[in-house]
């Protein structure tokens, strides 16, 4: 047995009862480095080995204690750690391993979703501070946050990949104006933020100067993994404000199961092999989020997490088509009185929020066309190109 799973052990006999306080315990076990196991020393984790951890997080699991597995699944922590300052990682990594930021990105634009590299809102240096300027567009959760992770051009004469930096960014200040955006529905979480001569501290930056882009990469890892490993719903402080902004995640097949039998069509040839069909997927999708997260352990990036990802959104549609099958004309319906059928609804549309938020369905294709299956690149033809002479529609030269 290995020192860590026999000290795991003790703190569990210790300290875990099913009746803790639950915010008493998590900042026990970020305090006492049981949250993120194969984190440094230094910075509350055990650098603990893949095997090592896995161990300890099983004990934990087996026990019904919360806290371990953060290293893996805690998207702002994560990319906190990558790319934060000794200051920052001191200042922030504590509360947010404890859920007390709420955070949000700042990463889609009206003219750059799928080609992010793409964005316009502009940082300008000004003494120790940058002034941003620009719009972001689908922030999920930025109502209520504190932080938001932005990417900002600090470098137009740089091509396009190039001249991006990654801010730390205060949400409460006079230069953000927040607007709602209704969604198909009917939930309006998330929203347009408009960005006027605000500021954001040098301090605040991830990662260097015109380097955002390979920051990025580190926290859309985190959440491709993250959208593609998520079963039931959202793991606690997985996608943070994503995730939780959007709530209920549909019926899994353990529900639809439920739902065949109560309207009589469990016997159902059709009906038992659509319901298996989607149980192997979850199940062969679960295996291959454990190989993305194992890479992910061992410090890469993992084009499986796109795999994973697109899979997820797959099955969310499937099932989603199922249930309207098996509802029938229910499926119809609508509002409170038809609480099935309304949850159906919400279902099929929240569908899209999988297969769009994270990175598309089709963007994960084209990563796995190339970075697992080996095809040619996409022609970039704006690659190589100082970004202030790659012409954006609607939008006048800088
Ligand atoms: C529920 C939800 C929550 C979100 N939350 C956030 C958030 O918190 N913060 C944030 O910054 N963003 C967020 N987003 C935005 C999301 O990341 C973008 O919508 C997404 O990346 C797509 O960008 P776009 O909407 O600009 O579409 P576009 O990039 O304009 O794409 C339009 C269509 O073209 C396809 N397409 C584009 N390029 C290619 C290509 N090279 N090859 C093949 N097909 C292509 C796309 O797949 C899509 O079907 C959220 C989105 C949703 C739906």
């Amino acid at each position: 047995m290995s020192v860590a799973l026999k000290e795991a052990q003790e703190f569990l006999a210790d300290h875990w009862s099913p009746d803790v306080d639950r915010r008493a315990w998590m900042e026990l076990v970020v305090d006492e480095r049981w949250a993120v196991l194969r984190w440094p020393e230094e910075w509350y984790g055990r650098g603990l080995a893949d095997d090592e951890a896995k161990e300890v997080e099983a004990l934990f699991a087996a026990a019904g204690a919360p806290g371990p597995g953060q290293d893996i699944t805690n998207l702002w922590a994560g990319t906190m750690l990558a790319g934060g300052s000794d200051d920052l990682k001191r200042q922030f990594l504590r509360p947010l391993l404890l859920d007390q930021v709420a955070m949000c990105l700042l990463y889609s634009e009206p003219g750059a979703g799928s080609d992010l590299a793409g964005i316009r809102t502009s940082a300008v240096r000004d003494g120790d501070e940058w002034i941003v300027n620009g719009q972001k567009v689908w922030t999920s959760g930025a109502r209520g946050a504190d932080y938001g992770m932005l990417i900002a051009r600090t470098d137009w004469d740089q091509p396009k990949h190039r001249g991006i930096t990654f801010f730390w960014f205060p949400m409460h200040q006079p230069g953000v104006e927040i607007r709602p955006l209704r969604q198909a529905t009917g939930d309006a979480r998330f929203n347009e933020v408009f960005l006027t001569d605000a500021r954001v501290p040098d301090s605040h930056r991830l990662g260097e100067l015109g380097g955002g882009w390979w920051v990025l990469q580190t926290a859309l890892a985190y959440e491709r993994a993250a959208m593609g490993a998520t079963r039931r719903g959202p793991a606690t402080g997985v996608l943070g404000a994503t995730g939780r902004a959007h709530g209920r995640i549909p019926a899994a097949d353990v529900s639809l199961l439920d739902l065949a039998r109560r309207v009589g069509k469990a016997d159902d040839p059709a009906v038992r092999q659509a319901l298996m069909e989607l149980h192997c997927a979850r199940t062969v999708n679960d295996w291959n989020a454990e190989r993305a997260k194992a890479v992910m352990r061992a410090g890469g990036s993992s084009p499986l997490a796109s795999l994973g990802k697109l899979a997820f959104s797959q099955i969310l549609h499937r099932a989603g088509r199922l249930q309207g099958h098996l509802l029938g004309v229910e499926a119809t319906l609508d509002g409170d009185e038809f609480p099935t059928a309304r949850d159906h609804n919400y279902s099929q549309l929240n569908a899209y929020f999988f297969s769009i938020g994270g990175g598309t369905d089709q963007i994960q294709r084209n990563i796995i066309g190339e970075r697992i299956l080996g095809l040619p690149k996409e022609p970039e033809v704006d690659r190589d190109v100082p970004f202030r002479e790659v012409p954006a529609s609607g939008q006048p030269r800088r």
